[in-house]
């Protein structure tokens, strides 16, 4: 089969791109290895949480207004709930709830924790993030910073991660949630009218046929184009599951060396029964940590559900993920016994739960990327067109400063599309 672009991965990346290919008139067939669309965004309706919609993966649409999924959203209508303007927090410090005067320090920790980063950006070009919280020795709430700003959001423990990177990925804005889930979403709004073949994984790309031509070779047989945009997460790119001939250089594989990938993992525990831990729906749970001390943060009763979900991510995660479903649902209670006391067992004692498991799925291989100390510019390194710009490459991590969002990859993907146009348009 022949086609002017072939796009390798049917997540946010993969979907931009075709979108843009689609748009500009330019022929373009999806090859995506798993049987659904979406990738990383992924909303199903377990059963263990009564059916209700989940978002195993993505969730938020993070800064909102600079959002491109957002304008989509809004054309077709979709409702777009304002998860932060209806979230209430509450703080503990030990097992108690945080006093007003420490509530009051910990609002003002993101402006100490940044200021600190930039003093240390203004004198070295990279530090990992652990160093910002050393930085800040007197500081009560400088380990909870981290905690958050490692593990929890970046996925990844703070001395392996790049401060720089953090900083040029920091997002303002809003946070709004794609009612019925964003895999969902990006499934019916961003998936219609592409040429998606699914259950055909890429296993090798040649990439030096006459004219920059390139071909895929897939279980189901071959596909010849003028380019190709590749959208697989680093840790399948690194993974080797695709085959690349000739060789890639050097600077793909350093690039994905560079930016690894990270887990999280959400463990969703049903209440079987009336009580709510006290606790208004919608509400953020978390406590301040010493240095070393994991961060679950809860999200508790979300939209009203009967459910809590905490979240935890980092070195932490991989281990849970080794040891099994019920390690990670024990590890959750123990978190919540720790506020809440003994009405914890009580509470979710045979009341289903869910575990996701980013790290077995062969097509990701975690959850998202993160960035190595002294690596920022792997990003963008990874953008950089092969072949003449007949073999491209998109995703998540590609990106700044929508890395390692939704965002991101949409964008990654619509810009390396452009680049894809080009060789399209040179060939003719
Ligand atoms: C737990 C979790 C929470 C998150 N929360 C948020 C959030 O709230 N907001 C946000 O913006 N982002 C969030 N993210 C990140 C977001 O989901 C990703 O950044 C984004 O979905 C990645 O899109 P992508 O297209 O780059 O990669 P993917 O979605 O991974 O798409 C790549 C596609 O390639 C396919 N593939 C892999 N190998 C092959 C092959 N050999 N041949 C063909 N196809 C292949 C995969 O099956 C996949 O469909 C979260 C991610 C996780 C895991």
């Amino acid at each position: 089969m022949d086609t002017d672009v072939v796009v390798i991965g049917a997540g946010c990346a993969g979907l931009g791109a075709a979108t843009a290919l689609r748009d500009a008139g330019v022929r373009c067939v999806v090859l995506e290895a798993s049987d659904r669309v979406g990738g990383r965004a992924w909303t199903t309706n377990p059963a263990a949480l009564g059916g209700v919609w989940f978002d195993m993966g993505a969730v938020w649409l993070h800064d909102a207004e600079n959002n491109p999924l957002t304008p989509i959203a809004r054309a077709a209508g979709d409702t777009l709930l304002r998860s932060d303007e209806i979230r209430t927090e509450r703080t503990f410090v030990g097992d108690r709830l945080a006093t007003a005067a420490e509530l009051a320090d910990y609002d003002g920790a993101a402006g100490r924790y940044a200021a600190a980063a930039d003093m240390l950006l203004a004198q070295h070009d990279d530090v990992p993030l652990s160093a910002i919280a050393r930085a800040l020795p007197d500081d009560p709430w400088a380990a909870t910073m981290e905690a958050w700003e490692g593990p929890v959001i970046c996925v990844v423990d703070a001395d392996r991660f790049s401060a720089r990177d953090w900083r040029d990925n920091a997002l303002g804005g809003s946070n709004l949630v794609p009612d019925g889930g964003v895999g969902a979403f990006v499934a019916r709004r961003c998936a219609t009218g592409l040429d998606i073949r699914l259950g055909t994984p890429a296993t090798r790309i040649a990439w030096n046929g006459p004219g920059g031509r390139v071909t895929v070779d897939t279980p189901r047989g071959a596909i010849t184009a003028v380019a190709c945009i590749v959208t697989v997460s680093t840790g399948v790119l690194a993974s080797g599951a695709i085959r690349f001939d000739p060789p890639l250089p050097a600077s793909v594989a350093d690039s994905a060396a560079a930016l690894p990938m990270g887990l999280a993992m959400k463990v969703a525990l049903r209440a079987n029964g009336a009580d709510r831990l006290d606790l208004p729906m919608h509400c953020s749970v978390d406590r301040q940590v010493r240095a070393g001390e994991t961060l679950m943060p809860f999200q508790c009763w979300p939209f009203g559900r009967d459910y809590v979900q905490g979240w935890v991510g980092g070195s932490v995660a991989w281990d849970l993920a080794a040891a099994g479903e019920a390690a990670a649902v024990d590890f959750a209670l123990s978190q919540l016994r720790g506020l809440f006391g003994g009405r914890v067992d009580r509470l979710f004692a045979g009341g289903g739960h869910l575990v996701t498991g980013w790290d077995a799925d062969p097509w990701a291989r975690g959850a998202y990327s993160t960035c190595v100390p002294g690596q920022s510019a792997a990003r963008r390194q990874l953008a950089e067109p092969l072949g003449d710009g007949h073999l491209l490459f998109a995703g998540e991590a590609c990106h700044v400063p929508f890395a390692s969002t939704v965002a991101g990859a949409w964008i990654s993907g619509q810009e390396a599309a452009r680049a894809a146009m080009r060789a399209v348009a040179g060939s003719v």
